[in-house]
């Protein structure tokens, strides 16, 4: 229901529901007294439509009853008000708790010590004119009450990964001199290319920016290089590790009060990895914004160098807002390099000036390489001839499967095997519960870092990938070949069965349960399986997964979880199973898929190529693996590497394999399970961005 929807009652306060019925009496003869009774109407029609507003865009949920707390609307940062103008107009009506002035919003909360206070803060203010000091523009506030003052979502508190802010770089001395180095007006002569943009001034060096392909000319360098006046400070940035290479491109940006620059990723191809920026005469808040949507605001102070690397320079968008005002902390400015956000109660406008930033790149020779290719044009075009589609039928499950799972484990064992060493607690937990003595089968065991949790276990790993189980065997554990869909094992001859992170390699319904069945067959009456699959949702409960968290991606960690996988073509087995159940079970799988996860389809039936540490946008797709050394490279197995990257030499620099995944919407793996009448499920729960499920066989 909308709130206040019904007028009187509903959502309004009670004095107002009073005002409605008394609107009914507008035939009273005082001209005066119908022109307040107007007056009176259109706040009330203002006020619940303020409601209205912040309940359908927010979630801010106004009541009727009076309490402590007050949604403002018309009195946030968003549309001008400061936070110590806002904080003189509600401090007549009594002592506050909390002002809440959430960044670009166009209303703020505040919280009195009492409800009476609140109560006459809300007869005082509703429908109340009032001019803003900072602009002189009046507003009319609008005020509801609200159960308690809280932000609707968590606002991420960590600055983007790659992401540095070095304060106080060079002296206020080194500042003057390198802005009076810059002759914006008499130098058109000069090769420098200047331009006024629409939005702010714009000179460069060494190479010009073209903003029409948005790269530069990389055979055509302008004559000076960069200005001599920058060496010093470069010499710094190099000396003290915030750049490894010198760069040979320099872009100075003059922005007046008023004006900035569109959010934007700096071309992968035009540029390298590291991108660092001056901020010169005034300080400023520029926005980065994640492909998943979130935003961090961060202020980057006079004199200060900001250095973006990795994700923050390849996967975010940074960009600054065209206005006159920037919201910061209210505290100390620049005092300490946080995210805006860092601490709501506490934030205020601050008035900008003219501000100059000087941004040093060093221009790309080779195509990009990254580990984005989402957002790289370096490998843009260059996947989508390789990109396989979506499995038809169980011949092409079974080939997308062997190339893009069997295969390329295969390749990177070595290197998946040097990221998967930590074991997850809950899976420790579960073989530690087990009694001594217990047969159990890892199925999927990958480099075997569960084979030995446990010694009072008898514990048997068997993988897909020969390489893998080369690993378990150097590391003396019992392992072996097998494909998950047919492991040979007598039936009903282990105590306990664990699959982490198997099943979800699989391409069809049908296959994901047949690898539970032949779990299943493993175990005998009253054995337990504990199953592991990826999550479609990797932010559940408002809690973020680790796979999202993890910054240190660019280096050397894929994913924290993925095990080595445990199947080989169905040749000889055909249709998995037929009865009802699976039908049913099948049907069940696709209902999911089509609801419950808001899973975009796959439209062209390509499996998208997914961007690591980013939320799935489907539940098939492809997941990147950028191997770095040490791989066992077996001959005549190069061709089933996927290669996005361009040059020959950043291909063997880092070669990209990509696997297949089905990640699992929240009820799917349970489902699955259910549908098999010799398990019961025991206990089904979410683990760091897995669905989890612990089976009894019957
Ligand atoms: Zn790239």
């Amino acid at each position: 229901m909308t709130a206040g929807g019904g007028g009187a009652g509903a959502g309004c306060p009670p004095r107002h529901g009073r005002f409605l019925q008394n609107t009914s009496m507008e035939t009273e003869t005082s001209e005066d007294h119908l022109k307040v009774q107007k007056m009176k109407k259109k706040v009330l029609r203002k006020q619940v439509r303020a409601q209205h507003t912040l309940m359908r865009h927010e979630g801010i949920k106004c009541i009727s009853h009076a309490t402590q707390s007050l949604v403002i609307a018309n009195a946030g940062l968003g549309n001008g008000m400061s936070r110590q103008q806002l904080l003189r107009i509600l401090e007549e009506y009594g002592a506050m708790e909390t002002l809440l002035m959430p960044p670009n919003k166009p209303y703020s909360f505040v919280k009195y010590r009492t409800t009476e206070e609140a109560n006459k803060a809300f007869n005082a203010l509703n429908g109340k004119e009032v001019t803003l000091e900072d602009c002189g523009q009046k507003i009319v506030l609008y005020i509801n009450f609200v159960e308690k003052v809280s932000l609707q979502n968590a606002v991420p508190t960590s600055l983007p990964p790659g992401l540095m802010v070095i304060e106080k770089i060079i002296s206020p001395e080194e500042e003057r001199r390198m802005l009076e180095s810059i002759d914006w007006k008499g130098d058109e002569d000069t090769q420098n290319a200047q331009k006024t943009l629409k939005h702010r001034r714009v000179k460069h060096f060494g190479y010009e920016f073209r903003y029409d392909n948005n790269n530069v000319d990389k055979d055509k360098p302008l004559p000076g290089g960069l200005p001599e006046i920058c060496n010093p400070f470069l010499e710094k940035c190099l000396k003290q590790g915030y750049i490894k290479h010198k760069p040979d491109q320099l872009t100075v940006n003059q922005y007046e009060p008023g004006q900035g620059i569109p959010p934007h990723t700096d071309t992968h191809s035009a540029f390298e990895d590291e991108i660092i920026s001056l901020s010169l005469g005034a300080e400023i808040v520029m926005d980065f914004k994640h492909p998943d949507g979130h935003t961090v605001a961060i202020l980057l102070p006079r004199c200060s160098l900001l250095v973006m690397t990795g994700e923050s320079r390849y996967l975010w968008t940074h960009g600054i807002t065209p206005r006159k005002y920037d919201v910061i902390q209210a505290s100390e400015l620049g005092h300490k390099v946080r995210t805006i956000t860092a601490d709501v109660g506490d934030l205020t406008l601050n008035r900008r000036e003219t501000r100059t930033s000087f941004t040093f790149r060093k221009v790309r020779r080779s195509p990009c390489n990254c580990i984005y290719p989402s957002v790289c044009d370096s490998q843009k075009g260059q996947q989508r001839p390789v990109q396989p589609s979506f499995p038809q039928n169980e011949m092409e499950a079974s080939k997308l499967e062997q190339e893009y799972v069997h295969k390329v484990y295969e390749e990177i064992a070595t290197h998946f095997s040097s990221t998967r060493h930590s074991p997850w607690p809950q899976i420790v937990e579960f073989l530690r519960s087990l009694p001594a003595g217990s047969i159990v089968a890892d199925i999927g065991c990958g480099n075997g870092k569960y084979l030995g949790i446990n010694k009072d276990l008898y514990m048997v790993g068997c993988d897909r990938s020969k390489n893998l189980v080369d690993i378990c065997g150097e590391k003396h554990f019992q392992a072996f070949v097998c494909d998950a869909l047919s492991v040979p094992i007598r039936s009903g001859s282990c105590d306990a069965c664990i699959s982490i992170a198997v099943i979800h390699h699989f391409s069809t319904a049908e296959r994901r349960l047949a690898t539970i069945r032949e779990l299943a067959r493993l175990l005998r009456p009253g054995g337990t399986a504990l199953i592991y699959v990826w999550a479609m949702e990797q932010e559940y409960k408002n809690q973020k997964s680790k796979y999202l968290k993890e910054k240190n991606d660019s280096k050397n960690k894929d994913k924290e979880m993925n095990t080595g996988t445990t199947q080989r073509p169905l040749s000889d087995q055909g249709p998995v199973n037929s009865s009802q159940d699976s039908a049913w079970s099948d049907q069940l799988l696709k209902d999911l898929k089509d609801e419950s996860c808001g899973a975009k389809p796959v439209a062209d039936l390509r499996l998208p190529v997914h961007t690591n540490r980013t939320s799935f946008h489907s539940q098939d797709l492809l997941v990147p693996w950028h191997l770095k050394g040490g791989t066992k490279k077996k001959e005549g197995s190069v061709d089933t590497v996927l290669v996005p990257g361009g040059s020959k030499e950043s291909q063997e620099l880092s070669p990209v394999f990509h696997r297949y995944y089905h990640v699992f919407c929240e009820g799917e793996l349970e489902a699955v399970c259910r549908s098999l009448d010799c398990v019961r499920v025991q206990k089904s729960y979410y683990d760091q961005g897995n669905w989890c499920v612990i089976l009894e066989k019957l």
